[in-house]
């Protein structure tokens, strides 16, 4: 077993754990699948967008110089739509071209009067007020062909999917979706659903944690709880490294006699770093189980979370090249006491409420690390660094749930 660095700080921990990012594979999809994938490399944009100078406006489109003043009639000598097939529509001085939006700019034509603006009557156009040279989209104005519209990396949101769809692309390269296997330990455990007997309680962190992964567009494997038992334990470690590309455990690794996945780790895999200077969630682990990475979370529920949301997310995106998702943090005012820590990173459940002044931050519920619901009601986790004070009045970070 390697040595292990003891009670970090959780950069240095994040820094760790990147010495062995996961190895990353790619596919082709198509575009109604791309929703919520990585981009495995930048995109070149295959065309001009728009491809030709068109209207921005429905009206007529003129000669700058025939319409500077105002009241104007010209005569309308054709008509341009959206999808227009002629391109052989010109107009010269005194003449009009009806236009709809998107329909392509006549020849000679250099400013666009929206309808708005003129009385038509029969084949002639009187337009009420002096053109200006606006209201044409011109050729390659948004992105010219050959340009990268998409880096490597890029989260497709709907917005950057549409930007596929305009750079010509139909089908695009993304990141493999990861298979994350989650195992949850404890004698104690029962499935929701099941009736509970003295002592135990319901399982609760699996769930939790596969909703993290999928939001991050992962492929949570979840497995049935395991219980306190070295043999239990190594026999479903076998498993998950063997089907999936990481796993998360919750439960058994602080210093107790029955923290077994530390105790397993420690004898028979490879850990990286345990313990980080965080609160709540200070006793993570990281290392390889049969050269597969581990994160091996605590069990109390608000902590295997924070620890998800500290440590693994940061892992998975550098892992896969994202940016993907960006910390939302936000600066509030505390309206209650916020008890800080003097060596770690304290994360406490904050709700906020948006005002004129900023963001008003408020505790309202006792901050347990076993107390899901403090997780659950609240809107934010708050980013107190050591020996930061935590009082009433302060501006302080708060991370966005
Ligand atoms: P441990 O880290 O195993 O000592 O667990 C710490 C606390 O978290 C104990 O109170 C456990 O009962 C609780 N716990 C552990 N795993 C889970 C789980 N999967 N769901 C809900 N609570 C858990
Ligand atoms: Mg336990």
């Amino acid at each position: 077993m390697s040595e292990t660095p003891y009670y970090i700080s959780l950069k240095e921990a994040i820094n760790i754990a990147h010495k062995s990012p996961l190895s990353i594979e790619t596919e082709q999809v198509s575009l109604d699948e791309a929703h919520g994938r990585i981009l495995a490399t930048d995109l070149f944009s295959k065309v001009n967008d728009p491809p030709f100078d068109n209207s921005a406006m429905d009206g007529f489109a003129v000669r700058f110089e025939d319409t500077n003043e105002a009241p104007t009639t010209l005569s309308v000598v054709a008509t341009s739509q959206a999808a227009a097939s002629d391109d052989t529509i010109s107009i010269s001085t005194g003449e009009a071209v009806q236009i709809m939006t998107g329909a392509p700019l006549p020849k000679g034509a250099d400013a666009i009067i929206p309808i708005e603006a003129c009385t038509v009557d029969g084949d002639s156009v009187t337009l009420n007020q002096p053109s200006k040279p606006n209201f044409i989209r011109r050729c390659g104005e948004n992105i010219k062909q050959g340009v990268v519209g998409l880096k490597e990396g890029s989260h497709l949101s709907p917005q950057s999917i549409s930007m596929c769809a305009t750079m010509g692309y139909d089908q695009i390269p993304v990141v493999k979706k990861l298979k994350i296997g989650i195992i949850s330990t404890g004698d104690e455990l029962k499935s929701p659903g099941e009736t509970l007997s003295f002592g135990e309680i319901y399982e609760s962190n699996s769930y939790g944690l596969s909703g993290l992964v999928k939001a991050l567009g992962h492929i949570p494997i979840r497995y049935p709880s395991v219980v306190d038992s070295i043999d239990d334990l190594r026999r479903q470690f076998d498993q998950a490294s063997s089907e999936c590309d990481i796993f998360l455990t919750s439960g058994g690794v602080s210093m107790g006699e029955w923290d077994f996945v530390r105790k397993l780790m420690e004898e028979e895999g490879n850990i990286a770093f345990w313990r980080v200077r965080l609160r709540p969630g200070s006793p993570p682990l990281f290392g390889h189980w049969n050269e597969t990475p581990m994160f091996g979370l605590p069990g109390n529920p608000v902590s295997s979370h924070v620890v998800f949301r500290m440590l693994v997310t940061p892992y998975l995106r550098r892992s896969l090249g994202t940016s993907f998702p960006i910390d939302r943090i936000v600066h509030a005012k505390l309206l209650t006491d916020v008890r800080s820590t003097n060596d770690c990173l304290t994360l406490r459940r904050v709700t906020l409420r948006s005002t004129r002044e900023g963001f008003l931050a408020e505790q309202p519920k006792h901050q347990g690390s076993g107390n899901i619901d403090s997780l659950s009601s609240a809107d934010g986790l708050t980013l107190l660094q050591p020996g930061q004070s935590g009082k009433t009045g302060e501006w302080i970070e708060v991370l966005l749930l």
